[in-house]
């Protein structure tokens, strides 16, 4: 349920450096997910809104792309400066549209800005390679410069971070850029974009067009866009991956996640207790890296689970906005359903049921709460076990050994994180050898990596080559010439 509010606004696109109207009469709510409230109204725009924005990205890419690298690199140290005065006003439009509590928004809103940081590198990071003397009196060289025009399509959970993964990199190489933010939380792409103007970007190198499937089909088939960065969940992510190849587009699709954290007997309960609860209720559970299963091995297990379920008990449930709130509302009513279903799943597969948030009091009746949930003795053929459920549910698997623990998670469709819990330096060898996951975290709970290095997955969690951000994300933003000479 949705309530009206008098500051309901109507979303824009911002094309050419104009916020214009989207040629389109399909329109949705954005809730409050805490409140319910209507905070905003997102049009579903057109291929037509598409094509416009790709004109204009495309024939601002003639001088964009000729623009002196240091010329664009400080563009987005401006950029920067102001993001960072924005940077509480940028983490409360999260917390609103997307729910999870202001501290989390506040570190999500640097985890962005810290791309913007890493892009400012460009000139160092586009430099080429050369040798002299490949052969008597022949040098070679090698260039860079940017692909084109460059499509983003974001997911609801990061509406800070996924965007800033993808175009302060890209336009900062050269390209110009079309983002389709998550028609599930769109008003802080609006805010970006603003900033970035403000920041003294030439019109028509950032672009954003709200929307759902027909964005995102106008920019997998336009002809004009040359490379297509996606974030979103795996069946998404697989039909970008094909449609974009499809078109003669480079792509890279980053998907959804069942990221496990093996905790083994010699770990240090409280520490390990500490970060399990933040990996897997923060954010409500809506996160790629979230710990969504924990495989304990060994005598352990007891008494992390009765540890678990006392520190789940003591977690304050609430509107993000509130200040001692740590887990707030997942996106939508739908997905609370979805996991009250996951729930009744779990009980009828036969897992144990220790800690039911169906049960928790929720703070009004509008918001779409869930409280933490912990299910027992989860084995890899139940569905709870194998499904990405993206809320705060997590299941305990019981192992006897750290190799049985690293098979059952290597049995995992999904490759994204994985976790250990351990003193032994043998373990941790052992763990990073033969775990199939592409972030690994030791006796951490988020192993999310910092932009300087790729942000990569494996398996069902990732399609195509380069990782966004570090030096992957400059080869993706970026092509190549080769010119060998004789003098
Ligand atoms: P989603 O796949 O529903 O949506 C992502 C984007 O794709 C949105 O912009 C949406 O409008 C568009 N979209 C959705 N369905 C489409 C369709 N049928 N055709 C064309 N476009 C479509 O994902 P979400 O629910 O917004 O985000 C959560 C998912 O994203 C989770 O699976 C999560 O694991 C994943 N995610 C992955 C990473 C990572 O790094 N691997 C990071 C963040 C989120």
């Amino acid at each position: 349920m949705t309530v009206a509010s008098k500051e309901t606004i109507v979303i824009k696109n911002y094309i050419n450096g104009n916020w214009v109207e989207a040629n389109t009469t399909n329109f949705q709510d954005v809730p409050n997910p805490a409140t319910g409230e209507t905070l905003a109204s997102v049009p579903i725009s057109s291929k037509e809104d598409v094509d416009q924005a790709v004109r204009s990205a495309k024939e601002t890419f003639k001088t964009w792309g000729n623009t002196p690298v240091p010329k664009r690199a400080r563009i987005l140290f401006k950029y920067h400066e102001l993001l960072t005065k924005n940077h509480e006003e940028l983490a409360k439009i999260v917390t609103k549209e997307n729910g999870k509590s202001y501290k989390e928004a506040y570190g999500e809103v640097l985890r962005g800005i810290e791309c913007v940081e890493f892009a400012t590198s460009a000139p160092s990071l586009m430099m080429g390679d050369s040798l002299s003397t490949i052969a008597s009196d022949i040098d070679s060289e090698m260039f860079r410069y940017p692909v084109g025009v460059v499509g983003g399509i974001t997911p609801f959970n990061f509406p800070m971070m996924v965007p800033c993964w993808m175009f302060p990199l890209a336009i900062a190489c050269g390209n110009t850029f079309i983002l389709k933010p998550s028609e599930r939380t769109p008003i802080l792409a609006n805010k970006l974009a603003e900033l970035i103007q403000e920041a003294g970007l030439p019109d028509g190198v950032l672009n954003v067009v709200h929307g759902a499937h027909d964005v995102v089909n106008g920019l997998l088939e336009h002809q004009d866009v040359k490379a297509i960065s996606f974030v979103g969940s795996q069946p998404v992510a697989e039909y970008i991956y094909k449609t974009a190849a499809h078109y003669g587009k480079r792509v890279q699709a980053l998907a959804g996640a069942k990221n496990h954290t093996i905790v083994m007997p010699d770990a240090d309960l409280d520490s390990t207790v500490q970060q399990i609860i933040n990996a897997a209720y923060g954010s409500a559970g809506e996160r790629c890296m979230a710990c969504s299963v924990v495989v304990a091995v060994g005598e352990i297990g007891e008494r992390l689970v009765e540890s678990l379920i006392q520190a789940a008990n003591e977690i304050k449930i609430g509107d993000g906005l509130e200040e001692e709130s740590f887990l707030g509302p997942v996106i939508r009513e739908t997905q609370k359903q979805r996991t009250f279903s996951y729930i009744e799943t779990g009980i009828q597969e036969g897992a144990d049921l220790k800690r039911d948030g169906r049960k928790d009091k929720e703070i009004n009746d509008q918001g779409y709460f869930v409280g933490p949930t912990l299910f027992d003795n989860v084995t890899p053929d139940m569905k709870i076990w194998k499904d990405e459920i993206f809320a705060p549910i997590l299941s305990v698997v019981r192992a006897n050994t750290l190799e049985e623990a690293i098979n059952i998670s290597n049995q995992s469709d999904f490759a994204n994180g994985a976790c250990l819990f351990t003193r032994d330096g043998g373990h941790i060898r052992t763990f990073r050898e033969t775990i199939d996951a592409g972030m690994l975290g030791i006796n951490l709970g988020v192993p999310a990596p910092m932009a300087f290095f790729p942000f990569s997955g494996n398996k069902s969690s990732f399609y195509g080559d380069l990782h966004v951000n570090g030096k992957d994300g400059v080869e993706f933003y970026t092509r190549k010439k080769m010119i060998t000479s004789r003098f």
